[in-house]
């Protein structure tokens, strides 16, 4: 299926990743024209970019980005490590907040490594219920995806229609993948899948319900993978804000002009999963658990926004600088609070997987509780972050002249005398600094820092739902009425032993 005979060698290097790329039948649309090879638009390039620096890491630093595979014997990416102690789960965040730093933006590959590790369990417990071979089959997926080290995205988001509405209940039947026919050798899927981070630049795609599913959406209970080059897919990229400052030549204007991030509209028609490639058909009692799962992993893979905010503190800093006042007392505060806002984000979800637990596969799944509530201090703490840049910045983070005035034989002398900030630093480099801040406050790298950390993973209703879900409202209760006198304490109310839930998971030892 797989066009390009690369494929069939194991990707090592950030350069093995693009030329894996190369010569894939995949039909990409970006404004209203296909796009004849994506690896060299300059739009897409920088996500390209960003995701081969997933493997470059993996080997300047193997021990944080990669792994042994426990089915092939050699070293994988982290990305494709199914975790089995809590220590897996804490270093995906360590790379994911290493990733962060070294690309500013989203590196998209979170999204596959969170969906395996869900379905790990989850197609263990549906074969342990309904006697299906879904869990060694998905094993077998995985074992031929370590042995070319490839890179798989998770299509999960439908575009859903009408919200009030379940799948089967939809006008139009298609808002929800689904399967539309079966033969003997598997079935063919209609749908699409919107926000896709990263689906161009993946080599296989496994779609998976987006939600809670009941009796009649048996036929939207379907997970299974294709190769993203598979017959009848359509990407339709996502266009983002100054996206088009990368055709224009130079590299000052773009703020960050080697790496972005990418999102993409995943149209299904009539794509056929062979029956080797399914994992879930039908099951629609398990739907909400896969989802469950791995929103307790994807959201608190978010602290890759602690890397990135990383970057943004030290755009912000060195702009202070530039401008002559890195020891003014409000502007080192300002830093200080961006600094413990960012490490807010990092410690939650650190904790989340530090809390992580054993599923019944073996698999180790992260604490949802404190998942849950890293995603969403993600949904707020990068606006504040970004605030506060924009803050240290001064208004020439929105005003500031392009690099053909720069550039420009008359006009550049001015601006170059105009626009000095400290006497010894090149105003290049002063407008380089503001125009980073722009990109990821205002610009491309904004979608990933800002938007994606608002909507990513569940936008921040759905963290406050589950969060309500499992606070445990009762147990607190009895702590307060002990305190207070209202009932007796028992000598049980502190065994632990019999805590359940987020609680069990605190007070284990
Ligand atoms: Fe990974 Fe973060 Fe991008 Fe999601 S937003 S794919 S967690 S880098
Ligand atoms: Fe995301």
């Amino acid at each position: 299926m797989i066009s390009n005979p690369t494929h069939t060698n194991k990707i090592q290097t950030g350069e093995d990743y693009i030329n894996s790329l190369r010569g894939r039948n995949l039909k990409v649309y970006l404004f209203g024209e296909m796009i004849e090879e994506p690896v060299d638009h300059p739009i897409i390039r920088p996500s390209i970019n960003a995701l081969a620096k997933t493997y470059d890491l993996a080997i300047a630093a193997p021990e944080l980005a990669s792994v042994i595979s426990p089915f092939t014997g050699e070293r994988v990416s982290r990305f494709l490590h199914v975790c089995t102690d809590a220590k897996d789960l804490v270093l995906q965040n360590k790379m994911q907040r290493k990733l962060g730093q070294l690309t500013g933006t989203c590196f998209q590959r979170c999204v596959g490594m969170d969906a395996f590790n869900s379905l790990y369990s989850v197609t263990f417990e549906m074969d342990e219920k309904y006697n299906t071979s879904y869990h060694q089959r998905f094993k077998d997926f995985l074992t031929k995806m370590h042995r070319s080290n490839f890179v798989i995205g998770g299509a999960m988001t439908d575009v859903k229609g009408d919200r009030s509405l379940a799948p089967h209940q939809q006008a139009d039947q298609d808002m929800f993948l689904r399967i539309t026919k079966r033969t003997d050798e598997g079935v063919y899927v209609t749908g699409a899948k919107a926000h896709q981070t990263g689906c161009i630049n993946s080599h296989w795609m496994v779609v998976m319900p987006t939600m809670r599913l009941g009796e009649n959406d048996k036929d939207f209970a379907i997970v299974g993978a294709v190769p993203v080059d598979a017959e009848g897919i359509t990407y339709i990229y996502g266009r983002q804000s100054c996206d088009t400052r990368a055709m224009e030549g130079g590299t000052i204007d773009q703020g960050n002009a080697k790496y972005g991030g990418q999102e993409a509209m995943v149209i299904f028609e009539d794509v056929f999963i062979p029956t080797e490639n399914i994992f879930m058909d039908g099951e629609y009692d398990f739907a909400a658990m896969l989802v469950e799962r791995f929103t307790a992993y994807h959201r608190r893979s978010y602290v890759c926004k602690s890397g990135v905010g990383d970057v943004l503190i030290g755009a912000a800093a060195s702009i202070a600088e530039m401008n002559g006042v890195p020891k003014v007392s409000h502007i080192k505060d300002k830093l200080v609070e961006m600094t413990h806002l960012n490490e807010t984000v990092y410690a939650t979800g650190i904790a989340a997987s530090h809390q992580g637990y054993a599923t019944e596969s073996g698999a180790f799944i992260c604490d949802s509780m404190l998942s849950n509530v890293c995603k969403h201090h993600v949904t707020k703490m990068p606006y504040e972050i970004g605030r506060l840049a924009q803050d240290l910045a001064g208004g020439l983070v929105a005003t500031l002249p392009s690099e053909k005035d720069l550039n420009h034989p008359k006009i550049g002398k001015l601006l170059k005398k105009y626009l000095k900030g400290k006497a010894d630093v090149p105003t290049e480099d002063r407008m380089r600094m503001l125009r980073l801040i722009e990109n990821m406050t205002l610009g491309r790298n904004a979608v990933g820092y800002l938007t994606e950390s608002m909507h990513g993973a569940g936008s921040p209703q759905a963290q406050r739902i589950q969060i309500g879900r499992a606070m445990q409202l009762e147990y607190k209760k009895r702590l307060a009425k002990i305190i207070a006198g209202v009932v007796e304490e028992e000598k049980k109310d502190l065994v632990v032993e019999e805590l359940s839930g987020y609680f069990e998971r605190v007070f284990k030892i």
